[in-house]
């Protein structure tokens, strides 16, 4: 199935505003597992509209129009589609009802155009406005589904996942059930990624691949139809190999997992305990860890040790290495391999995790904003420490700091 997603808006012509609809309906899209093939941008201009209609017709499965279903002279989508399709406009009556209900509340007379957005075409079905008063339109016609959804965003996600999606769902070839796998990554960038399986990216169509980033974290879903699960693997397996091929050492799970329960669920498989010292991450990697339900199972503790003073005191630290001259500081790798030994020394922990950086926004030391040391010691092992380079501000770069030392605790 090839879908085709038609903004339209001069706003979006002009640059006044962004096309966020276009990404969230593809992005939604994949997740059903329909291509999206094409994304148009078009003003509020008739005939321009039912040019990019019959070009989509022409090319597409389903078209989705965002935009144009307000009570304004400018707001014509529905007016364009059915002149296309030679239909009529009819009165929905329960949306009819709701916009008459809101003004008699409001206790204003309701002008006459916003009657409007109760129109629907003849033959369609409404797709139900929870957040708005204009109606969602979905309908098929020679072989072609269309759906028009209002501009607002708010009222546009709601409608979409709500109802839209459904519909869609509801209309694709004897609709086989859908199956996915979600790779999780760490310890690599979202570019960095999606440069690696960019031909891969370029050429999907089923299965689809879907990149997904957030809260420090990288994840792709594989998802395709079939008629079972064992024809779903066959689809799946072979994608899900190529990727492995290319960057399988930076896939910690094969399951919508967050890394910090992916290194709780290892650390308990061995009988292994874990303990932290914090600097400049502030306690976030403790957060993160003890967020995950049954996290006392492995993880001991640690200690914020956020100054020097800290880190001295209670991690015996020298002040000489931390602020004497020409010593090497608070972020280095002197320092950041004697926290995590002496806090597992402390706590008696299998792993001390230790993280010292610079979160900025200034730099620190003559460190550069974003330089982050984290070291792994082990009981009766060798001790690690690694050094990588964070960007983002200051939350984002304490939050990559906190994954990129359960990333090197996962290796
Ligand atoms: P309204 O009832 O508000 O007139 P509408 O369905 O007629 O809604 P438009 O008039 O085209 O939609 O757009 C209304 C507002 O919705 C725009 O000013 C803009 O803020 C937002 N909007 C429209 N299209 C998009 C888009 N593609 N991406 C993000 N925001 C959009
Ligand atoms: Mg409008």
């Amino acid at each position: 199935m090839r879908a085709e997603i038609i903004a339209v808006g001069t706003e979006l012509l002009m640059g006044q505003i962004v096309n966020t609809n276009a990404q969230y309906i593809s992005s939604g899209l994949a997740d059903i597992g329909v291509g999206v093939y094409f994304q148009t941008v078009v003003g509020d201009n008739p005939e321009r509209i039912k040019e990019s209609l019959r070009i989509a017709k022409s090319r597409a499965d389903v078209i989705i129009c965002t935009g144009g279903l307000g009570p304004t002279q400018d707001d014509l989508t529905k007016d364009v589609l059915v002149e296309l399709i030679g239909q009529q406009l009819i009165l929905h009556e329960p949306s009819m009802n709701k916009i008459e209900e809101l003004f008699r509340k409001r206790g204003v007379p309701m002008v006459e155009s916003n009657a409007r957005q109760a129109l629907m075409p003849e033959h369609s079905d409404p797709l139900a406005n929870d957040t708005g008063l204009a109606v969602g339109v979905a309908l098929t016609h020679e072989g072609t589904h269309y759906l028009l959804l209002p501009g607002p965003p708010k009222e546009m996600k709601p409608m979409f996942d709500r109802y839209a999606k459904a519909w869609i769902a509801s209309k694709m070839d004897a609709v086989e059930p859908l199956f996915s796998v979600m790779l999780k990554f760490a310890g690599i960038g979202e570019s960095q990624l999606e440069h690696s399986l960019i031909d891969l990216i370029g050429a999907q169509t089923d299965p689809t691949i879907a990149p997904y980033a957030k809260e420090g974290e990288v994840a792709i879903r594989l998802t395709t139809r079939a008629r079972n699960e064992v024809e779903a693997q066959a689809k799946l397996q072979p994608l899900e190999s190529e990727i492995r091929s290319r960057v399988g050492d930076h896939i910690y799970a094969a399951q919508d997992i967050t890394l910090e329960q992916a290194v709780l669920q290892l650390l308990s498989e061995q009988g292994k305990s874990l303990s932290v010292a914090e600097s400049c991450t502030g306690g976030l990697l403790s957060d993160l860890l003890t967020n995950v339900p049954g996290s006392s199972a492995s993880f001991a503790g640690g200690i914020i040790c956020y100054t020097n003073a800290v880190k001295h005191k209670l991690l015996g630290l020298s002040m000489e290495l931390l602020e004497g001259p020409g010593a090497p500081g608070a972020v280095s790798e002197e320092a950041a391999r004697l926290l995590a030994e002496n806090v597992l020394q402390i706590t008696g922990a299998d792993y001390g995790v230790s993280i010292t950086g610079v979160a900025g926004p200034g730099e620190s030391e003559g460190k550069p904003v974003g330089t982050v040391f984290v070291g792994v010691a082990e009981r009766n092992g060798e001790t690690v420490v690694r050094q990588t380079q964070q960007s983002g501000n200051r939350e984002t770069i304490k939050l990559r700091a906190a994954k990129s030392a359960l990333y090197q605790l996962w290796r």
